[in-house]
């Protein structure tokens, strides 16, 4: 049986910034010996390498480039927002992480490896065509989409997204496109403030951006019910060619960046449910993107959690306790009128 493939290096370390921003190398220092170790001789190291300016192209526009291409070379600290800093090594690191991305889709593809895992930063979600944002300098799991379009033709890709955040940048690469089901559920009213359920995509993309924002309060049980209902109905009626999930951690109840109380277990069982609706649909095509997660602890331990479960054999299906609360997010929401839930 082919392997799972991890993505790690050690010059995903070199995008930082002193002091610390929340999105800084200790996020992944302390997890890549942890890996290494527990799951020594049971995957595959995918090695990664730069994306090329014309790759990431096919997301970004070319003046943004630019502006990276100008300060993240520079010792001094560029400041895009308040959150998104360029170093010196910003740009090398950023190519590293969307790079690493299109190999390891590049070993799905062939076959060479079952699904992956690219644990890399900068994370890239919140990156749009035209600036950098939240912590994310260039789109990852965009850019790694549209080279899946371009390289194998793709023409159902699926994307979902179960950072606490919503994926703003990602949901406005793809915001016209059928090509791309983008599903991103998040805690309302965090950064960035955008998300809400009336953005369904515009022109033959209506109905292709399914945003789910959800209540403060949710913890495991909602959100095992919220993508049950999802993979089983709205995934199902797509049938993607291949699921790219971009993974956040910062849901996690040890996560002080947002208010929801997610535990490291529920990953495992979100994984264990991803992994089966990729097996049945789209010959277990399934990549991992690393996204948020500022709690290095529950980061570590929640990532772990995953790939528990990608590495398990035949798992039964998930238990799924129902919830009203979830279920009332689906009551007149505009996905109603494009998919049977
Ligand atoms: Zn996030």
């Amino acid at each position: 049986m082919n392997k799972l493939g991890i993505l790690m290096d050690d010059r995903y370390f070199d995008h930082a910034i002193e002091p610390h921003s929340l999105e800084n190398p200790q996020r992944l220092r302390g997890l890549f010996p942890l890996v290494q170790e527990r799951y020594k001789g049971a995957f595959e190291a995918v090695i990664p390498r730069e994306a090329c300016f014309e790759e990431i192209e096919q997301v970004h526009s070319r003046f943004y480039i630019s502006q990276v291409r100008e300060h993240a070379v520079k010792p001094n600290p560029f400041s895009y927002d308040r959150d998104t800093y360029l170093m010196d090594q910003s740009l090398a690191t950023a190519q590293l992480a969307a790079g690493g991305c299109l190999e390891m889709a590049d070993r799905v593809m062939d076959g060479s490896i079952r699904n992956g895992f690219a644990l890399i930063r900068p994370p890239g979600h919140h990156a749009e065509p035209g600036r950098g944002m939240g912590f994310c300098v260039f789109n990852n799991i965009a850019i790694t989409a549209k080279y899946l379009q371009a390289h194998y033709q793709l023409s159902r890709i699926l994307i979902l997204d179960f950072d606490i955040h919503h994926g703003n940048g990602t949901q406005e690469v793809f915001y016209d496109s059928d090509k791309v089901l983008f599903i991103s559920v998040h805690q309302k009213g965090l950064f960035p403030c955008s998300g809400t359920p009336t953005e369904i995509g515009e022109g033959p993309g209506r109905g292709y951006t399914i945003n789910i924002p959800v209540h403060s309060f949710f913890g495991d049980t909602e959100y095992t019910f919220l993508f049950g209902k999802l993979l089983n109905n709205v995934v199902e009626q797509y049938m993607p060619q291949i699921i790219l999930v971009s993974a956040g951690y910062d849901g996690h109840n040890n996560d002080s960046i947002s208010a929801t109380t997610l535990t490291s277990q529920w990953y495992h069982t979100v994984t264990t449910m991803l992994k089966q609706c990729a097996r049945d649909i789209c010959g277990d095509r399934l990549i991992y993107f690393l996204e948020g997660g500022y709690n290095p602890e529950s980061l570590a331990e929640s990532v772990l959690a995953t790939i528990d479960s990608l590495l398990a054999p035949e798992q039964p299906r998930v238990g799924i306790f129902h919830s009203k609360r979830a279920q009332a997010l689906f009551h007149h929401h505009p996905l109603n009128e494009f998919w049977t839930l």
